[in-house]
This record gives structure tokens, sequence and C-alpha cells, in this order.
């Protein structure tokens, strides 16, 4: 019996949590929900939107699949989603991007995934102006920090049963940090003969990806550059419904989709909960749950591919419940 975290989170997220949650629970496997609720709706019970029993319950579980939360602009509460991937120190952002038969996209076999450093570089937010004229941003990038990210880039090769590994950098023109990166990359990789090395700058890598985005397997790269490659190859597979995520630390790990709250289908039966199913598959072959995975990742591929029962933003008419229950009935 494994004990889980589940954050419901709000807008989407609780629907497309419990639809994850009801799928899962169909696969046998034993796990027990620890609900825990954070964001917007528990500031007036508790003072603040990530309250510390909420933190204690993902250090004490090590493992939580969590739905989106939404950030509202302008009130000056800080993002439950960067503050937990903070205090938790979860330094990996894993976004596998995906074809799958019957959804609208240019390709058809696009297997890769993205591995981005989650805690450091131009990301960090550590900037000021020099007078009023002059913004300067500093990009912070350390050897610790390189090592552990592209050592998970090719353990998780390793482990995933994948062939290369691709460092992307822009180390010519940034010789000191990204020079960093690339020279701990080099290195790491001359420990692993069984994976394929090599490396790519990034706005070559941008055109590459788009061009023949087929060719790749895992790539790894600093935080800025993750950020912008990782929406762009979530758009080559056919968008936010269904491109899953995952972030996570030497000790624990949270599941979640890409998207957001979207509060204009809130409430609604509308909600596509195919990327938290997908985040629950990363999660379930984390904790080496694989066969449940494999089943729940052929069902969701056969629905897609049949294409009749389908939520609206993949041009379907069913609610997001329906969905969950044409999964599970899927199930093999
Ligand atoms: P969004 O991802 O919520 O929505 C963008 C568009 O995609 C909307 O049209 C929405 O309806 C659609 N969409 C998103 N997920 C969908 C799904 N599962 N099924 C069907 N359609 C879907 O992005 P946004 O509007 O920029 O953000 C809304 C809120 O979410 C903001 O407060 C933002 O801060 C927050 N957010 C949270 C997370 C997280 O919790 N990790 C991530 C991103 C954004």
């Amino acid at each position: 019996m494994y004990k889980i975290t589940l954050i419901p989170g709000d807008g989407i997220g609780p629907e497309v949590a419990f639809a994850a949650k009801k799928v899962i629970d169909a696969t046998g496997v034993k796990i027990e929900w620890d609900i825990q609720n954070a964001g917007a709706g528990v500031i007036e019970e508790f003072g603040t939107p990530l309250p510390e029993h909420v933190v204690e319950s993902i250090k004490k579980n090590k493992i939580a699949l969590k739905g989106p939360i939404t950030t509202p602009v302008g009130t000056g509460f800080r993002s439950v989603n960067v503050a937990l991937r903070k205090e938790l120190d979860l330094f990996v952002n894993l976004r596998p991007a995906k074809t799958y038969e019957g959804i609208n996209s240019r390709y058809e076999n696009i297997d890769l995934v993205i591995v981005r450093e989650n805690t450091e570089d131009l990301y960090a937010g550590i900037e000021h102006m020099i007078g009023p004229d002059i913004a300067e941003s500093i990009k912070i990038i350390t050897r610790k920090g390189c090592e552990r990210i592209v050592r998970f880039a090719f353990e998780y090769a390793r482990k995933e049963k994948r062939k290369k590994v691709t460092a992307v950098h822009k180390a010519n023109i940034m010789k000191c940090t990204d020079g960093l990166f690339l020279e701990v990359a080099r290195g790491i990789a001359s420990e692993y003969s069984d994976i394929l090395f090599e490396d790519m700058i990034v706005d070559a890598m941008s055109m590459k990806l788009v061009q023949d985005p087929e060719a790749y397997d895992v790539l790894v790269m600093p935080n800025l550059y993750g950020d912008i490659l990782s929406d762009l190859t979530a758009g080559l597979i056919g968008g936010l419904g269904i491109a899953p995520g995952a972030n996570i630390g030497e000790e624990v790990a949270i599941f979640e989709p890409i998207h957001g709250s979207a509060p204009n289908i809130a409430g609604q039966n509308k909600a596509n909960p195919t990327a938290i199913i997908l985040s629950a598959v990363l999660m379930l072959r984390y904790i080496g749950e694989v066969e449940a995975a494999d089943k729940i990742e052929k069902a969701v591929s056969k629905l897609i591919k049949e294409g009749k029962l389908l939520t609206p933003d993949l041009g379907g008419n069913v609610g997001t419940v329906e969905y969950a229950d044409a999964v599970i009935s899927a199930l093999e």
C-alpha cells in the first residue's frame, strides 16, 4: 500500500485530479490518498495558500499528484507552484512530449523528454535597476546544479531505455555560465558509454525541433531554455490538454500537468483530464508500478486513436467524468 498526497488544486483542478484518481484506483494499485488542499481557497482558514501541513504531507509521503493552482494576478500572493518547487528543492522539471495517433499534429513519431533544470539560471529572478535606464539580471549556474540535472538526465535515459541525451546551451556566447553547464555535461556523458551524447546550441535546437523533432530523445538544459522549448514541444504534440509533467527532487516528487487552472471552463465538466492522467502514468512508473502505467497509457492511446469519446478541446463532446469512465472501460 502506497500513501500518496493528492492536491486537487482549484479551477478545473479538482475535476481532473479526481478523474485521474478514479483511473489509477481502477488499475488495482493500492494507494491510500492523503488529500490536501492548497491555493486561494484555504487562505481564510490558514492565513496562507500553502499551509505547512500540506508541505509536511508531501515530505512524509514523498510522492504527490497535483492539480493546477491559480496564481491571482496583482494580489501579492506568491505562486504556490513555485513555492513548492523551492521549498522542496525540486530541481528537475520533467516534460515528456509524445504524439498520439488521432491528435492533430504535424508529426507522427515524436517521443522526447525535456529535462529542465528547475532552480537556477536567469529564472531565479535576481534582477535590479542600475539607475532609471539600465536593468540587470543575474544568471547563476553552479557546478552542483549542472551535475545533478545532467546526471538525472542520464540515469533517466538508462532507466527508461532511451538512447540519446542532447545537452542544450549557448556556450559559444555565454562562455562562463553555459560553458560550465556544457563542461559538466561532457564530463558526465563520458561515464555513460551506453548512451549517445551530443550537444546543441539552443537556437539551432529550436530549428531542429520544428524541422525534425522525431530525431530527439532526452534533452537536458538550463531553466530558461527548458521553459521555452518545453512549451514548443507541447505545441508540437497537440497542446496543453495532453501534456504531462513532473517536478522531482532528491527526496520527493510532485506529478502535475503543464496546464493551468483554466478558469474559463472550470466547474463545467469540460476539462480534459488526459494531461493529469498521463502525469499519473509518470508517477506510477516512478514508483515502479510499470504495468499499471502501461495499462493506463494504452487505454488513453486507444481512446484518442478511436476519436469517438473525446473532450471538447480535442474536438469531442464528452465530459471530464465520462472521459475518465471511458479510460477505465478501456483498461485491459
Ligand atoms: P491555462 O493552462 O489554465 O489555460 C489556457 C487555455 O487552455 C484555456 O483556454 C483553457 O481553457 C485551456 N486548457 C487548459 N487546460 C485544459 C484542459 N485540461 N482541458 C481543456 N482545456 C484546457 O493557462 P492560463 O489561463 O494562463 O492560467 C490560468 C491559471 O492557472 C493562472 O492563475 C496560472 O497562474 C495558473 N497556472 C497554474 C499552473 C500550475 O498549477 N502548475 C500552471 C500554469 C498556470
